[in-house]
């Protein structure tokens, strides 16, 4: 069973009302909203949720989950009482500056308890065996936010808050592996797990001097070994894509993750208007059987996908149904370049280019790992 965790509110709440366009506003409820229309045109999703807030699709082996808002209580896991009052007071003003481009508006607290919920729902499910994986389709999205701070479109750090509370209430002890495949680090989940050998984050991304996201961030403490960044030049096609799939195949197999969580952050692909990377639909979809097969090596199955970044709004639903298609395998997805730019679909990095890359990570990374 493959469980999709979503709430009609995600198509509605926080819409930024300015007088011009400005980066803020890309996090918007659309986001969500075209995805969901376009699983429901595909037939994915037939009915509207029933009293226990689900949707089936027995003949796809597909769910459809409402979920709750956690509490603030949840957050405070994570995050410090000033921020969760920072956002609660600049949302009952219904605007402001949360952080670094983190606009609010009246129903920006509802709508970010309601995004870590649906984090939440979608980690426990697969934790529990209720699903055997599951994509959480929130908004806004949560990879960049870290204790004091909301940061890049996100307010609370939906994965981290999940791992704590799931830690907490379900008493789960095991390993998890975080893959951010968001073009951008997710510099929270970074900070948060840097010295906590029981979180391995990894994450592929625009390398951007003088920023983190260096190879030579390992982690620190116990955690030394854990954090696995992998930069990539701007313009990175699908080689550095399957490339780092590659690379972190044998890190995982030793790691050996009780969950892979996946950051699913949709913005690397080429018609993305924030990122700077040109990943395509066929890379996505190695990615999506590499995660899959290998969760069934490593960690039965279990595997959660949590929504992140990814802002071209004709781009996300197809991107999102490759997800979709290799988890029910029931279905086949349509690409969005192959009728339109069929040329993208092309290798250009030259796969010595991708072994030099690897090797100077592994370099790094091998000592910690004996
Ligand atoms: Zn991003």
């Amino acid at each position: 069973m493959f469980e999709i965790v979503f709430h009609p509110l995600y198509n509605e709440l926080r819409e930024l009302i300015e007088p011009k366009p400005v980066f803020e506003t890309y996090e918007t409820p659309l986001r969500t909203r075209v995805i969901w229309e376009y699983f429901r045109s595909r037939g994915y999703i037939p009915s509207d949720f029933d009293k226990q807030g689900l949707i089936n699709n027995l003949d796809i082996d597909l769910r459809v989950k409402k979920p709750s808002p956690l509490k603030k209580k949840d957050i405070l896991r994570i995050h410090s009482p000033y921020l969760v009052e920072l956002v609660e007071n600049l949302s009952d003003v219904g605007y402001g500056e949360i952080g670094n481009l983190v606009q609010a508006t009246c129903d920006t607290l509802d709508i970010a308890l309601l995004s870590a919920g649906g984090a939440y729902i979608a980690i426990k499910d697969v934790f529990e065996s209720k699903c055997n994986q599951s994509f959480a389709l929130i908004r806004p999205p949560g990879h960049h936010a870290i204790r004091d701070e909301s940061d890049g479109l996100c307010v609370f750090n939906n994965i981290a808050v999940s791992i704590a509370k799931l830690r907490e209430e379900c008493n789960f002890k095991g390993k998890i592996a975080c893959i951010d495949i968001d073009c951008h680090l997710g510099d929270g989940l970074q900070k948060i797990y840097y010295e906590d050998p029981s979180v391995l984050y990894s994450s592929i991304h625009e390398y951007i001097p003088g920023e983190s996201g260096m190879i030579s961030e390992v982690g620190a403490g116990d955690g030394k070994g854990f954090n696995i960044c992998y930069p990539v030049p701007l313009e990175a096609d699908d080689a550095y894509f399957e490339g780092y799939c590659r690379f972190l195949e044998p890190y995982l197999e030793k790691y050996k993750p009780d969950l892979i969580i996946v950051a699913l952050g949709l913005d690397g692909h080429w018609a993305d208007p924030i990122g700077n990377l040109s990943f395509t639909s066929k890379g996505y979809a190695f990615f999506a059987k590499w995660v899959h097969s290998m969760a069934n090596k490593v960690s039965n199955g279990k595997v959660s996908l949590i929504f992140e970044g990814g802002y071209n709004l004709a781009v996300l639903p197809h991107l999102a149904e490759i997800f979709l298609c290799e988890f029910t395998k029931k279905t086949k997805y349509s690409p969005f370049e192959d009728y339109m730019f069929p040329y993208l679909n092309e290798q250009k990095t030259e796969n010595s280019e991708i072994k030099k890359h690897n090797q100077n990570l592994k370099d790094e990374l091998d000592p910690y790992w004996e």
